[in-house]
């Protein structure tokens, strides 16, 4: 890791530190329902704290676009009322407005923070208005202000020269620990330092941890090294699978990204999701694979089904077919068990694994066998690095209890697949070099 770390600046006493976090916490009425990230930003919160600096902290939560846009989509309901004359467009989208701000407020995440942090957090109800200016202005040496959402403002996604003007004012030095948005080039992540607005931009101990792990299992991984990838579509994962593919020895592919596959080796995979499109780049894939003496592995069987299960989590009828035959009007919507097993015996064989995107339709509990048993050996993997890359395969992990045994969940599930994709992350970039 050669970017600063908050480590490396030698005297925090009196200064204000403007930290983005990601505070982009689930929650249901108002309660956070995992507090995972909020955890993951406290070490270096709790540092500057103790360093006597003054910690301006901010983040985003969810995408409340609806605040600064009139597109927002009426849904069938809506529209049948405008119809009958019962309600306006207008008043639908006044209401899905003042519904964004309030349920896209930080106060939950200002309130947990403040009971974990001793009563030394304040929430500030506006960005970089006159309510963040005066508790900015009130912090003292060793306490938190919170400002309000990030993305209340559309200048934080566009980059807004002002307003990055604005959030530099409340800071002497920056330091960003959001590494769920580090790939974001947005004012907050990036741009407040490529417009040349703070001197000194800084990594927090959260960021420093996933690079760490991450990036040097990805450079010097021990061997034998195993990359697993699933999800849904093989076209939203076409570089990850290329660069991985060059640095592991095995490539697992699960999820609805293999029936792509498989129908590219011949397969019948009846009304299983496939990228027709993408058949060239998967033959080309396998061919890369075989070229470079590296092991690709495709599920043997499969768990079908007569549709996709609707609700998700409906009860489902299955039974468990070749992958390669798949009768013409059935879906393969989970790995079957002998895949499992084949899987689970590579993952429990490796010194290096990294992880990302569930074996099948995790969310239905008939269909979460695969990503189970993937997540499974991950955690029996004895004196192996196992790295999970966030989204719902660390919520996997988590929810089944496995979180202590694995090596490293990550917090970002779109930051670690560019970094699986060997990108460059530009909210990382922008930091100042170690010097
Ligand atoms: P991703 O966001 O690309 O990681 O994909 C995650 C989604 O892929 C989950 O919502 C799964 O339900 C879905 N998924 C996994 N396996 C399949 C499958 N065989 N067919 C359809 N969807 C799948």
């Amino acid at each position: 890791m050669n970017k600063m770390t908050v480590r490396d600046v030698k005297d925090w006493k009196g200064k204000r530190a403007l930290v983005r976090c990601d505070f982009n916490v689930p929650m249901k009425d108002g309660v956070i329902t995992d507090e995972n990230r909020i955890m993951g930003a406290l070490p270096t919160i709790k540092y500057l704290m103790e360093q006597g600096a003054k910690v301006i902290l901010c983040s985003h939560m969810g995408k409340p676009h609806s605040i600064f846009s009139d597109e927002v989509k009426l849904n069938k309901k809506d529209k049948a009322k405008v119809e009958k004359g019962e309600t306006t467009a207008e008043a639908i989208i006044e209401k899905a407005k003042k519904d964004d701000l309030k349920k896209l407020t930080l106060a939950p995440v200002a309130k947990r923070l403040n009971e974990l942090l001793g009563g030394k957090v304040t929430f500030a109800t506006d960005v970089v208005g006159p309510d963040a200016q005066a508790k900015v202005a009130a912090c003292k040496e060793g306490e938190c202000v919170l400002l309000e959402n990030l993305r209340f403002h559309w200048e934080e996604e566009k980059r807004d020269l002002e307003f990055c003007k604005k959030l530099a004012a409340f800071c002497d030095i920056y330091v960003n620990d959001a590494f769920g948005t580090a790939h974001r080039s947005h004012a907050s992540t990036a741009a407040i330092v490529e417009y040349g607005l703070v001197r000194t931009a800084v990594c927090g101990f959260l960021i420093e941890k996933e690079l760490t792990v991450m990036a040097d299992s990805l450079e010097h991984p021990v061997r034998p090294f195993v990359a697993i990838l699933g999800g849904a579509k093989v076209a939203d994962k076409l570089n990850v699978i290329s660069n991985l593919l060059e640095k592991c020895d095995t490539l697992i592919i699960g999820g609805g990204m293999a029936y792509t596959f498989l129908k590219a080796k011949g397969g019948s995979v009846g009304t299983s999701l496939v990228d027709d499109e993408k058949i060239d780049y998967c033959l080309d894939m396998i061919k890369k694979a075989k070229d470079m003496g590296k092991e690709l592995l495709l599920p043997v069987d499969t768990v079908i089904a007569k549709a996709f299960p609707d609700p998700i989590d409906a009860p489902i009828e299955t039974s468990v077919v070749p992958s390669m035959q798949i009768p013409a009007d059935m879906m393969g919507l989970d790995i079957g068990p002998e895949t499992r097993k084949l899987y689970a015996d590579k993952i429990k064989g490796a010194k290096t694994v990294i992880w990302n995107g569930p074996m099948g339709v995790f969310e239905n509990p008939t269909l979460a066998a695969g990503t189970i048993a993937v997540a499974q050996a991950l955690a029996d993997a004895k004196g192996a690095t196992t790295i999970v890359g966030g989204g719902d395969s660390a919520a996997a992990c988590t929810q089944l209890g496995f979180a202590d045994k694995i090596t490293h969940i990550s917090t970002g599930g779109g930051a670690s697949l560019e970094l699986f994709e060997g990108k460059t992350l530009p909210g990382i970039a922008c930091l100042n070099d170690k010097k």
